[in-house]
């Protein structure tokens, strides 16, 4: 029988051991383990009264190699989903090459102190990942993760080639309250307040932050304004697609949540540089990410939808076409089946997905991959089959083409 590790009790922890939990034939004896272990023991507990099964836990520091290679070891876990945060990526890769276990994230590696997204890190264990005979799959979130896979399926059966790709990315929930971030507080603002980055004519173009929006018509959830961001998917996409000659990254913001996010940068409060305060030191995002709500218990208040997609134009047998595939969660149905809202679920399934797809040996193979590397089709088939319903259309033109950055 398999055993699988999960590391993080957040609310993509709490999504993913729900998940895997329904799923015996494939995760086996399932152990989910985070820093925290009252918060393993409250999900643990949850899953029981709904699913009726049990699930160990355990208390363990992803940022101790030995400790986590020793869990790992004595639990013999085959896999470990990591869903703790960015900066334990390497820590958990590195305690599974020394326990021989296969490997599965949601965000690429952010060392502490700068706000970089970058995959030369983790890029870097690729021959030890081949050598150890282990399967290290990185980004297997929504975005990244469903929206690699969508590029890598729309390749597969739409297009000869790719030229553009446009991912838009709506949360439409809301949760009355007057700011909260919807996953990790610390993780979302050093993205959003990140300087602007896209492909063009294969190089990076830099905007300021937020500078650069438009309007986008989600399907289920309407027209909303959206502005460009650089996310980590676009680095290894642009890699591994490389005719395209443009590649963006769009997300949608209230005017509210923008203006809290200004006041907030403006005061010096969302800073990752350390100042001395009553003795000590105290990092300014740190001490706001404590004030902030915990987006776990968000679920409950989150109502509306959350809309993903890629735009893509390319050609197919000498022909341009234009084509858009997208998902559309609910937060209450979300909230409903695993205690979570839609952006931990959208990104709990999926990371579920892609351990299932290297327990069962399909996405199986010696080394380290971004999701576009591997087969899109059984991922997309279990998309459909646990929760992730996607939805394809050929467009008469790209909305965003006239968009210019
Ligand atoms: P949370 O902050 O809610 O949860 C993170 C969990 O990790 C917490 O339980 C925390 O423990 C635990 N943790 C932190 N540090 C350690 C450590 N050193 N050792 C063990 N456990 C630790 O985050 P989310 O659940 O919202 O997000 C989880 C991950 O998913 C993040 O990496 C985020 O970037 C990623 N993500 C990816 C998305 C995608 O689409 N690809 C979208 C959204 C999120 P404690 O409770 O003690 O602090």
């Amino acid at each position: 029988m398999k055993k699988t590790l999960i590391i993080g009790a957040g609310g993509v922890g709490r999504v993913v051991a729900h998940k895997c939990a329904q799923l015996h034939e494939v995760f086996g004896d399932i152990l989910l383990a985070s820093r925290t272990v009252s918060k393993c023991d409250a999900i643990a507990a949850d899953i029981r009264e709904k699913k009726g099964v049990t699930i160990k836990t355990a208390a363990v520091d992803a940022d101790d190699v030995a400790a986590t290679a020793s869990l790992i070891r004595s639990f013999g876990a085959d896999i470990v989903i990591n869903v703790a945060l960015p900066y334990q990526d390497l820590s958990i890769m590195d305690a599974c090459l020394e326990a021989g276990a296969h490997y599965v994230d949601t965000a690429n590696y952010e060392p502490l102190d700068t706000a970089k997204f970058e995959y030369k890190w983790q890029w870097a264990y690729q021959e030890k990942f081949q050598k150890a005979g282990l399967t290290a799959l990185l980004g297997s979130g929504f975005d990244p993760g469903a929206t690699n896979v969508f590029c890598a399926h729309a390749a597969k059966h739409h297009f000869d080639e790719i030229l553009s790709l446009d991912i838009v990315d709506c949360n439409a929930g809301s949760n009355g309250l007057p700011f909260a971030t919807n996953f990790n507080p610390e993780i979302n603002i050093r993205e959003i307040t990140a300087r602007g980055r896209f492909w063009k004519d294969g190089a990076w173009q830099e905007t300021d932050p937020i500078s650069v929006g438009t309007t986008f018509d989600f399907p289920q959830v309407g027209p909303k304004k959206m502005y460009l961001l650089y996310h980590e998917e676009l680095e290894s996409l642009s890699k591994h697609f490389p005719s395209a000659r443009q590649m963006r990254f769009w997300m949608t913001f209230s005017d509210s949540y923008l203006t809290h996010l200004r006041v907030l940068e403006n005061v010096g409060m969302t800073s990752i540089k350390p100042i001395p305060f009553k003795g000590g030191e105290i990092v300014p995002l740190e001490f706001l990410k404590a004030v902030l709500p915990d987006p776990g218990s968000l679920g409950a208040l989150t109502k509306g939808k959350t809309c993903i997609g890629d735009v893509i134009t390319g050609t197919k047998d000498g022909k341009t076409k234009h084509y858009f595939i997208w998902n559309v969660c609910d937060h209450e149905e979300c909230f409903r089946e695993t205690g979570a809202q839609g952006v931990s679920y959208t990104t709990g399934v999926p990371a579920m997905i892609g351990a299932k797809m290297v327990l069962e040996g399909k996405w199986q193979r010696p080394g380290v991959w971004n999701m576009e590397q591997c087969d899109p089709d059984p991922f997309m088939a279990d998309m459909n089959r646990y929760g992730l319903p996607w939805h394809e259309q050929v467009l008469p033109e790209n909305p965003l083409a006239h968009i210019e950055a």
